[in-house]
């Protein structure tokens, strides 16, 4: 189930690690997570296209050291001195195979952060495309991501002819959230909150706005999706 708010602590828990970076391939082997931010102050260009189905996420810079001072002004990196492979070369690298055919998509859990210590799991991704552009005055990566409907369970290979998912824009998420007090709307609980959708978009609901969206705990939210399917 997505668009869940989530504490940091328990997105780590069910992720296994500690979510230091934005960017993490292949945890567990069966899929990836990526953390983003649409906030104004947010360190990279991420962006919702195609009324919120599509997910363009920019790649991360080098780290900041003593050959590279000011990463924000240098190209960024796919690959360590090494040699070895950095997380943008991992996305990027699988985001090309799947393009020509050669392996399926990588599913991508999002996680977003709407304000501190306020986060949403924006559901399961599917990586379609990657491409280098340039920015300002150097090179950038960026990745494709769709949203899809379901593929949650990645013991089994990611779903074919998979039904496309909006994603609830974060200005609403946190405009439903001070609205709501922080609280489920019917019951007034302050855990395992969700925003809700009056009519999911794949049963034909309309553009996502603050006045159809609402906070539910996960009991009534499961009342409701019941009452709907
Ligand atoms: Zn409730």
């Amino acid at each position: 189930m997505s668009d869940n708010v989530i504490s940091y602590i328990d997105m780590c828990q069910r992720e296994g690690t500690s979510l230091q970076a934005g960017m993490n391939f292949g945890l567990g082997g069966n899929h990836s997570v990526i953390l983003m931010s649409l906030r104004a102050n947010a360190p990279y260009r991420d962006r919702l296209e195609d009324g919120g189905t599509t997910l363009i996420y920019e790649g991360h810079d080098q780290p900041k050291g003593a050959h590279c001072p000011n990463p924000k002004v240098v190209d960024q990196a796919d690959r360590y001195p090494s040699g070895s492979l950095m997380q943008n070369g991992k996305f990027f690298g699988a985001a090309q195979q799947f393009k020509t055919g050669r392996r399926e998509p990588e599913r991508v859990r999002v996680y977003e952060k709407i304000r501190t210590g306020i986060w949403s799991y924006n559901g399961v991704f599917h990586l379609v495309d990657s491409w280098q552009e340039k920015d300002d005055f150097r090179t950038v990566f960026k990745f494709k991501l769709v949203a899809v409907e379901g593929d949650e369970d990645f013991a089994v290979p990611p779903l074919r002819n998979v039904q496309r998912r909006r994603v609830i824009p974060s200005s609403v998420k946190l405009a439903v959230w001070k609205r709501d007090g922080g609280k489920c709307t019917i019951c007034g609980a302050k855990d395992e909150l969700h925003f809700d959708h009056d009519l999911p978009w794949s049963k034909g609901g309309t553009s996502i706005t603050e006045e159809n969206v609402q906070l539910l705990c996960a009991r009534h939210n499961l009342e409701k999706r019941d009452r709907i399917v």
